[in-house]
């Protein structure tokens, strides 16, 4: 098939999230099978200076409408593997700037038009380079308005550019709203700000628009697929997927083995393997030295990581801070984001300076190091789409301690509930629930043997693409 992905992130490209790892793997995989694949991302400043990206050609120059003017712009192409070329859509004025959405304390002001432009950008680049796509696939509200711009398109130009439609939502509570200005932008007809279109409650909701339209519709987990057509996770949006619920499927994301696998992973000091899980204790050793914390500790070290936002059940954990004071264990927490929870935890660490540290900073190498060298690893989230640390955790053997949402209830058994089958610990999403799980953990932890016993059974457990992307691959064939 020929596939066009796009979305805001892709790794190894530019990555906030969870969704560039995604989109990363899934567009690799399908070109490893033999497709066609094309993936669409802003040429961010990052993206730009990636070795791959280093001297490519500018090979397209664009012309794109933006309301009543026209605004120009280029792309990027390059091919990093067989089967896939990478487009980076460039307008320095947008994309050459530090961060993807915001300047770290607010978001960009010109988000509505800057992602309008890459919206339009890719199916004019899709026209211009002749793609003729059986699928196109957008990620998340910056590429929801795709649907709807590729089908305009097509009838203003009189081409086919895509057979099929498919929308994936990484996460509903990230949704694009903007004043209804910003509308004007886009050049779609009037009709389409409407309820039944990307109207919502006067705005204009750029996700709603990929949920109403796409062809085929897919959430991240079976469970996040069922949560969102409820007022509790819908976040508003409820109503409108409750309209698509016959096309709309939850496929788990999977993670990358090439690069999660303790027994090849080149970013920790010792290597392991379920067979042999020994590498595991110089792990524990360096994540304690390079935490500041005593290396020769032989207690319970909990392990977090995780942008620091409402979602992750930060305070949740903060809540229970008298328990890592007081309690024997050790935690370490690598996070970024709001400025109130970092505060609040680098308080935590700084009443427990022997026993709590938290690393505020982006750190792909000290977040390898957490989950081989932690014994536990906390995602009390309020909600989860699907989560990626909870599968990475039991591949290095780390057992999880998570709440029942989405994708978490889907990837994690509770050890004390199936005692047979459990590879967790499992909590609602409060404080309290949160409190009984980490005493539970201390008991767990006490037990040797059934916690290698935990350990092994999630170790066996198989996270990776192959599945997930098999499961797209049917979706595409039966909505072509
Ligand atoms: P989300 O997409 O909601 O952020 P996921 O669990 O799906 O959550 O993915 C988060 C990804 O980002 C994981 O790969 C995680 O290891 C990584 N990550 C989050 N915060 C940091 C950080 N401070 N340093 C390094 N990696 C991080």
């Amino acid at each position: 098939m020929k596939i066009v992905h796009a979305a805001s992130e892709l790794y190894p490209y530019m990555k906030t999230g969870g969704l560039a790892d995604a989109v990363g793997a899934l567009v690799t995989t399908f070109a490893g099978n033999g497709h066609q694949v094309s993936a669409f991302l802003p040429g961010y400043r990052d993206a730009l200076s990636h070795p791959a990206a280093a001297g490519a050609e500018r090979k397209f120059k664009l012309k794109i409408e933006m309301g009543d003017q026209f605004v120009s712009g280029d792309v990027v192409a390059f091919s990093p593997q067989k089967n896939l070329t990478i487009y980076l859509i460039c307008r320095d004025e947008y994309f050459d700037r530090k961060r993807p959405y915001g300047n770290g304390e607010r978001d960009y002001e010109d988000n509505a038009e800057r992602f309008i432009f890459f919206c339009k950008a890719v199916v004019e680049t899709m026209r211009l380079a002749d793609l003729g796509a059986d699928i196109v696939h957008g990620h998340d509200w910056q590429a929801a308005l795709l649907p709807l711009l590729l089908r305009e398109a097509e009838r203003r130009f009189g081409v086919t550019l895509a057979m099929k439609t498919v929308f994936t939502i990484h996460n509903i509570a990230y949704q694009g709203l903007f004043p209804a200005g910003s509308f004007a932008k886009t050049n779609l007809p009037d009709e389409m700000f409407t309820m039944d279109g990307l109207e919502y409650y006067g705005q204009v909701n750029f996700l709603k628009g990929g949920i109403l339209f796409a062809d085929r519709l897919t959430t991240v987990s079976p469970r996040y697929a069922k949560e969102i057509q409820s007022p509790e996770f819908g976040c508003g949006l409820e109503g409108v997927v409750q309209t698509r619920v016959d096309d709309l499927s939850g496929i788990l994301n999977g993670i990358d083995t090439a690069v999660w696998n303790p027994a090849t992973d080149p970013l920790i000091p010792s290597r392991y393997s379920a067979a042999d899980l020994s590498g595991k204790l110089g792990c524990r050793r360096e994540l304690l030295r390079q935490s500041g914390l005593d290396p020769a500790y032989t207690g319970p070290v909990f392990g977090m990581i995780c942008r620091l936002t409402e979602q992750k059940g930060i305070d949740l954990l903060l809540a229970n801070a008298d328990f890592f004071k007081t309690r024997d264990c050790r935690l370490i927490v690598l996070g970024a984001g709001d400025k109130r929870m970092e505060q609040q935890l680098q308080k935590l660490a700084a009443d427990a300076p022997a026993k709590v540290f938290v690393c505020s900073k982006l750190d792909e190498p000290m977040s390898h190091l957490i989950e081989a060298g932690g014994d536990f690893f906390v995602m009390p989230s309020l909600f989860e789409p699907c989560g990626l640390n909870q599968m990475y955790s039991q591949a290095y053997g780390t057992v999880p301690i998570v709440s029942r949402v989405g994708g978490l209830v889907d990837t994690v058994r509770d050890a004390d509930e199936d005692r047979e089958g459990g590879t967790g610990l499992m909590c609602e999403p409060n404080a309290a629930s949160l409190r009984d799980a980490l005493e539970r953990a201390l008991i767990l932890y006490a037990d040797k043997p059934r916690l290698a016993a935990v350990q092994r059974r999630g170790m066996a457990r198989d996270f990776s693409w192959a599945a997930s992307a098999a499961a797209y691959e049917a979706l595409y064939q039966e909505a072509l």
